[in-house]
């Protein structure tokens, strides 16, 4: 029978929006990869009769549950005296743990309180989770067809437990099937238009599944699979991905890899060429996403932040009749900005970003939103037309999709 999990975040600053739940998401991923089902997830503040509540529910559903804060010294941490209280354990000292606390104070020269102490009471018969990161270790109670864990709430303690020690236990009791998911990067198409060309595929499909999930222009495409083996589940993930791959094969730029500045400098890498950029309405941020990924200084020349009209006449070269005739946002000062700063480096390729990102500017022809982006290669040199945002007040919004723009059109000149 396949293991069911819930995971239960405790904390009133969950609930006022004052902290992301990023555990709720690391528990839900780890446990997929392990082949388990989270059928729910609950946020709970820290009051003693909503989280009794809460558990107790979740004990009369689920094989699995797995909470997440609430284990510290204060009066507001509960959790673990609510589990105990209501699987009907009383609370003993460990002394380890006492040990390890003591040890914790004694090494970093601070005073211990009293109620540091609390963290050394567990649940009689439980598994105590050694943390090597805090002082609160997680906590795990099995009796005859439940298993609960209890983490403590910081990130960094949270994670550590659950691989090291939470999810090999988990692996353990769980009849033998591996999840593997892979991420297919798509970029140039709309998530209702990829939905569109992949209906067939995703609705045909229970596994491998297709699941797509949209953010800041692109388009994320998970495939999961579940399998008896590691090399069956991946032999159905590509599988899944060369169908994929055959209908919107054009809009990927990658398989897991991250953003397409990792992808650009990963090929550029790859291929042993170099890349440029002349920036005004990005001011900068093409340049940023590049060189934010590790390795970039093998593969990037130079980026120049043109803002001002003269800057692009003085420094790349962009003739000043052009700028007089089509303007400083035209495809003709994109171009030509993109031939400059490819001259000026030395590099393989260069791109470049001129356009309105608002709130102001803009003509009736070109509104706000309105971005060129230039190429040049060593065989042509040429410029695309963009519309981005959806009204006047999007600056940061549009500087993001130009940005975006100009790394995919530098990906693309790589294929000349
Ligand atoms: P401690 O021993 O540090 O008191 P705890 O188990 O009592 O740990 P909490 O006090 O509930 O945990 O949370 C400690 C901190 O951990 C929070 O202030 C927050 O920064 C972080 N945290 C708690 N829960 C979550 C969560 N679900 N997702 C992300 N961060 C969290």
């Amino acid at each position: 029978m396949k293991l069911t999990a819930e995971i239960i975040c405790v904390g009133t600053e969950l609930l006022l929006g004052d902290i992301v739940n990023t555990n709720a998401e690391y528990i839900s991923r780890a446990l997929a990869a392990i082949g388990v089902d989270v059928f729910y997830q609950e946020v709970v503040g820290d009051n003693a009769e909503r989280l009794r509540g809460v558990v107790s529910q979740a004990l009369s559903r689920s094989d699995i549950i797995i909470t997440s804060g609430g284990l510290g010294p204060t009066y507001d941490d509960l959790t673990k005296e609510t589990v105990a209280d209501i699987m009907g354990l009383s609370l003993v000292r460990d002394a380890d743990t006492e040990a390890a606390i003591l040890e914790f104070f004694r090494k970093r020269g601070i005073k211990m309180t009293d109620n540091n102490m609390k963290q050394a009471l567990v649940p009689e018969g439980c598994r105590v989770l050694k943390n090597s990161c805090g002082t609160a270790p997680g906590i795990c109670i099995e009796n005859k067809d439940k298993t609960v864990v209890l983490l403590p709430g910081p990130p960094r303690e949270l994670t550590a437990l659950l691989d090291e020690q939470v999810i090999p236990l988990l692996r353990a009791k769980s009849p033998g099937r591996v999840l593997l998911s892979k991420n297919i990067n798509v970029y140039g198409m709309g998530e209702s238009a990829v939905e569109d060309a992949l209906r067939e595929l995703m609705l045909g499909s229970a596994n491998p599944t297709l699941a797509p999930y949209a953010k800041d222009g692109e388009v994320l495409l998970r495939v999961t699979a579940s399998a008896q083996t590691e090399q069956a589940a991946e032999n159905m993930v590509d599988d899944m991905i060369q169908s994929v791959r055959g209908i919107i094969g054009d809009y990927i730029y990658g398989i897991d890899c991250g953003s397409l500045q990792n992808a650009l400098v990963t090929k550029l890498r790859r291929l042993g060429k170099t890349v440029s950029t002349a920036e005004s309405c990005t001011g900068g941020l093409v340049s940023k996403r590049i060189t934010e990924i590790s390795g970039a200084s093998e593969v990037f020349g130079c980026g120049i932040c043109s803002y001002s009209c003269e800057t692009k006449e003085k420094v790349l070269g962009v003739r000043r009749e052009t700028l007089e005739k089509y303007t400083a946002v035209s495809a003709q000062t994109a171009a030509e900005m993109a031939e400059g700063v490819r001259r000026l480096s030395g590099s393989d390729i260069a791109v470049s970003v001129t356009g309105y990102a608002g709130p102001t500017g803009g003509t009736p022809e070109d509104p706000v939103g309105t971005v060129y982006i230039g190429v040049a290669t060593e065989h042509s040199v040429r410029a695309e037309r963009h519309t981005f945002g959806r009204n006047a007040a999007e600056r940061e919004y549009v500087r993001y999709l130009a940005a975006s723009a100009a790394i995919s059109a530098a990906i693309k000149a790589l294929d000349e």
